[in-house]
Parts: C-alpha cells; structure tokens; sequence
C-alpha cells in the first residue's frame, strides 16, 4: 500500500490547492479524482469564469486545465480515474480504498470532493438533464420546448440561455423562489410557475402539461458518500461541518475543504482558500511532529556521547 503524508479526496480547485500548497511546503500529499482531469466542476463550466480577479476571459474548462497542468508538473502524486469508495481509521492514519489496487494511506485526510448536481430522485437520459453548464452547453434547443425545474439562481440564469438558443417555449416550475434579483427579474412571470407540481419523465410532462425536454436545476448536493464511516458531523443539508480557523473536522486530523463544506460563499475562489487553509493547518502539525523526533533523536545521541566522553576525561587526569 502506498504511504503519503495526506491523502486529498478530489482534484477540483479545493483539493488542488492544498496539494500543491503541501508539496511546496516539503510535504507528501496525493490525490485520488475520480474524472480522468484535475480540475473539478470547472471541468463543466464552458462559460468565462471572470471573478478570478487576475483572469480574464478564462472559460471555467480553461481553469481546469490549468489546475490539472500545474498540479502535474510539479509531480504531485495523482490517481486519476479513481473513485474513493471507502475510508477506515485506524490508529495512526486513514486507509482509502482498502483491499483495492488503489489502497493509499496517510496520517492526514482532506474532503475536497466538492458537489454534484441534486436530482431529487429524477434519473438522466437524453430527454431529462441534469445540472447547469456542459450538460445544458451540449444540447441543440431549436424549436424544442422545455421544462425547467428549480428556483433558484440556476434555474433563471439558465431559462435565459436556453431561450437564447432558440427554444420554442421555456417554461420555470419552482416550490419557491430563492434565485437573485438580476435572474429573476428579466424573466417573464408568465414563463414561471410557483408552487407545488408534478413530474412524469416517462410521460415527458410536468403537472400534465408535456415538453420536449426537461431540465433539472435543483441545487446541489454533497458528495461525501464514501466518508459516511468516518461519521464526521454534517448539517441539515449533508454538508460537512468544519472549525472555521482549520477547515478540521469533528474527526481529529480530518478536513474538509470547499464546496462539500460549504463554509463560505461556493464559488473557485473560497475553495482554494479553503485549501491553503487545510495546507497549512496540516503543515504545522507534519512539523511538530517531525521537531518531536528531531529532539528525541537529538537528546539520545546526547546520552550515546556522554559515557565516552567521561571517560575521556578520566584517562586525560
Ligand atoms: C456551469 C458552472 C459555472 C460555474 N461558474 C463559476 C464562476 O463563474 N465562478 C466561480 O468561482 N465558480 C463557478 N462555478 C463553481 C466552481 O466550479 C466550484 O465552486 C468549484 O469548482 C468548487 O471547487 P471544489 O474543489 O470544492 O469542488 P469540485 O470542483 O466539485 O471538485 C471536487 C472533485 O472531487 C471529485 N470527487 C468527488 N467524489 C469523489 C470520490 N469519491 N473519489 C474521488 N474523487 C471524487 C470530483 O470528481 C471533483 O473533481 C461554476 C460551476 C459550474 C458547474
């Protein structure tokens, strides 16, 4: 089984960061992603990310890219194509994917394994997508007309693309709405329903009414599955909870980073932060221990010494 200092789950901006924070610092950190590129949701995003302040005109796949190009060049330990399926403690370290090909271990885990797309239970097929960016990019609307379920920030902003590709009709179902001013407004209220509905994806109809296409835009949901015998503490929504000044886990030695903690404003941004956090939380504690040892081997090479030079002394009077 292959040793590291830490083992990061998920290769997004989060995770990424707080490898590459650790191996600069003169650690040994590997990553296991389950896509085959680091690089994480922004893998997804075919639109201009500018709110990376020093970035312009950098489409969200750009910023994958180069998350994934940075990360390997400086020989950080990757496994790509690789899902954690299973974490145990033991006493001194974690053991991911044990009994596997993929077995790693470390003293130190991070969660960086972001979100996926909630689905609230509907499956996807080639009528029924799930999910903003590429899955909604990929799609040819012209002169189809399509559902689309959500209330939020997504769902708006996503009604107006799909109108600018030229569906016949678009159509919004929300329980509530929750998405900002600046979505929400320029959409037509007659092109939004508000309450409760029903969905039938065999039918393709929505409270009866049928459609060519419909699109999920539920929000998102932690993807921590594999961790659930760890038993960190998580919130009402399942995300993970963390102490705010370490990123640290209720589980000693275990952090969690960007959006599968959601501690901040979900956005690149605050998970690379998140992931200097963890870096150097866990820098500090990989240093304390290895002064520990320096001192013990230190005091001990004292004590070889001293018998002979006592007796040095001896012979000298
Ligand atoms: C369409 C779209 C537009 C966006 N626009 C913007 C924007 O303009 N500005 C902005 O700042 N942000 C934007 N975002 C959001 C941004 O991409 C995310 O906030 C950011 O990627 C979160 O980083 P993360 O590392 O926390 O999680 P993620 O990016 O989700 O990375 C988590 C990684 O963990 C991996 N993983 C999950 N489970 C496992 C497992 N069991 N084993 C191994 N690997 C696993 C996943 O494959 C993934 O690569 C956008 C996202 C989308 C989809």
């Amino acid at each position: 089984m292959k040793q590291f200092d830490v083992i990061v789950v998920g290769g997004g901006p989060a995770g990424a960061s707080c490898a590459v924070w650790l191996k600069n610092m003169g650690h040994k950190p590997c990553i296991v992603e389950r896509r085959s590129a680091l690089g994480g949701l922004e893998n997804d995003n075919p639109y201009v990310n500018d709110l990376i302040v020093p970035l312009t005109n950098w489409r969200g796949e750009e910023i994958a890219a180069g998350i994934h190009d940075n990360v390997l060049g400086r020989g950080i330990f990757c496994l790509l194509n690789t899902a954690v399926e299973s974490v145990r403690q033991s006493a001194e370290a974690f053991v991911v994917n044990e009994g596997l090909p993929s077995a790693l271990s470390a003293r130190y885990l991070v969660l960086a394994s972001g979100v996926r797309p909630a689905d609230g239970g509907l499956l996807p097929g080639s009528r029924v997508l799930i999910g903003p960016g590429a899955p909604v990019e990929e799609v040819d609307f012209r002169s189809l007309s399509v559902a689309v379920l959500g209330g939020g920030d997504n769902a708006f902003e996503n009604y107006h693309i799909i109108k600018a590709k030229q569906a016949s009709e678009v159509r919004i179902f929300a329980r509530t709405i929750k998405a900002a001013h600046r979505f929400r407004d320029p959409t037509p209220v007659s092109d939004v329903h508000v309450g409760p509905y029903e969905v039938d994806t065999t039918a393709m109809t929505v409270s009866g009414q049928p459609f060519d296409l419909i699109v999920v835009l539920y929000g998102w949901a932690p993807a921590i599955d594999f961790a659930h015998g760890l038993g960190v503490e998580r919130d009402p929504r399942g995300f993970v909870v963390t102490d705010p000044a370490t990123t640290e886990t209720s589980v000693r030695n275990v952090f969690a980073i960007g959006e599968v903690a959601h501690r901040m404003h979900p956005c690149s941004v605050t998970a690379m932060a998140d992931g200097v956090v963890a870096g150097r939380e866990i820098q500090q504690r990989l240093d304390a221990r290895a002064k520990e040892t320096y001192l013990a081997l230190a005091r001990q090479g004292e004590r070889n010494r001293k018998p002979c030079n006592e007796k040095d002394h001896g012979e000298s009077y």
